[in-house]
């Protein structure tokens, strides 16, 4: 079965009685035990199985054997994380989501060694137990060579985890270039719709599995059979929709290019980009986020678009407008954001699925205004 395929029909077996083709939703939480042969479901914090079917989608879309999903993007980053203990150490790249530099934080209150190093630059993680990649990265769209970090990582005993959230499985395969650990807040593009919370960790290694799922029972950080249901129902059009809004991110990104109100523009899929060769080796296509510095006071910007929500978020099926240094990354503190280039004046779009023409004369009359 091909990708496009899988989305469809990943863990969507017709329920034995009835034949119904989408699975029932369980929201119980206890189950019978003598109902059950074999035993197999006891409570739903340990096993699920609307769940299971959301998992089994999403391992087999990385042609992986294990998955499991959680409340959030930040409860499935912190299950990988949970493989640290104190004295252990973790390298990550310099640019990610603001709530991942949070939990790095408390990691380094736990007594976790936590190194920053701009891995678009230099692959080479130096000694660690766990290099943590997002390519593309938030807000800034570097990119990482994954299979170079997987292999430098791997010869110092290390483990890789990647946050593919910004591109998605349908346009980056952490796995299959070498990764250990792919991690997702399906909140975004694999839901899709803005309407649930949800996160997801991949990966092929029985006895990582075995210490998620271990972690997920004892803490509780699962999604509810509801918020699955809700993943899985978006999960289905992920290709349709990431393809329509990939192309119309690269239509913005050059009228963008093109305007004398914006200074500079960050997308991968534009041959000036850093990153633009290894993304074009290691994505299918270059995503649907463009990040640009706007030459005008940006939160102002924000007030003169009518298409785009002004709102944290992104892989949406609407378009999304926000400026990461007073929303999304305003975690980060101000000193480090400026090491990085995410200045005050950076903004970022996230395309959904409209018309792009209605989004591009939007925009364009927001920066003319
Ligand atoms: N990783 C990335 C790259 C994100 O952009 C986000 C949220 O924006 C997260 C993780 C956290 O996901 P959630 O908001 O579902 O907890």
């Amino acid at each position: 079965m091909r990708f496009d395929t899988r989305l469809v029909h990943g863990g969507q077996r017709p329920a034995p009685g009835t034949g119904a083709l989408v699975p029932p939703v369980h929201v119980g939480v206890a189950y019978d035990r003598g109902s059950q042969e074999p035993l197999r479901y006891f409570y739903a914090r340990g096993e699920q199985p609307t769940r299971e079917d959301l998992e089994e989608c999403l391992a087999g879309l990385e042609d992986a054997r294990f998955a499991t999903v959680y409340s959030s993007g930040q409860a499935a980053s912190a299950t990988v994380l949970s493989l640290l203990g104190p004295g252990a150490r973790l390298v990550a790249g310099d640019d990610l989501y603001g709530g991942t530099h949070e939990l790095f934080e408390l990691l380094g209150e736990r007594g976790v060694e936590v190194r920053r190093a701009d891995l678009a630059a230099d692959p080479d993680p130096g000694p660690c137990d766990l290099v943590w990649v997002e390519t593309p990265s938030n807000p800034l769209l570097k990119i990482v060579d994954v299979e170079r970090v997987a292999r430098l990582a791997h010869e110092r005993g290390a483990l890789l985890a990647v946050d593919n959230t910004l591109a998605s499985p349908v346009l980056q395969q952490p796995l299959a270039l070498g990764a250990d650990i792919s991690v997702y807040s399906t909140t975004k593009f694999i839901a899709g719709h803005l309407d649930v919370l949800g996160g997801a960790v991949v990966c092929d290694e029985p006895g990582l599995h075995e210490r998620f799922l271990r972690y997920r029972t004892v803490v509780g950080n699962v999604p509810g059979g509801l918020d699955c249901y809700l993943v899985h129902r978006g999960l289905k059009t992920l290709a349709v929709r990431v393809e329509r809004q990939v192309r119309t991110a690269g239509l913005v990104a050059a009228a963008l290019e093109d305007h004398p109100a914006v200074e500079r523009v960050l997308y991968p899929g534009r041959a000036g980009h850093p990153g633009h060769a290894v993304a074009a080796r290691q994505m299918r296509a270059a995503g649907a986020l463009v990040s640009f510095e706007y030459r005008g006071d940006p939160m102002r910007l924000l007030e003169r678009v009518t298409l785009f929500g002004a709102a944290v978020s992104l892989g949406g099926v609407r378009s999304l407008i926000e400026v990461p240094a007073a929303m999304t990354h305003r975690p980060v503190p101000r000193a480090t954001r400026r090491r990085l280039g995410i200045t005050d004046a950076l903004v970022r779009l996230s395309i959904g699925i409209e018309d792009p023409a209605d989004l591009v004369e939007d925009l364009s009359a927001a920066l003319s205004s």
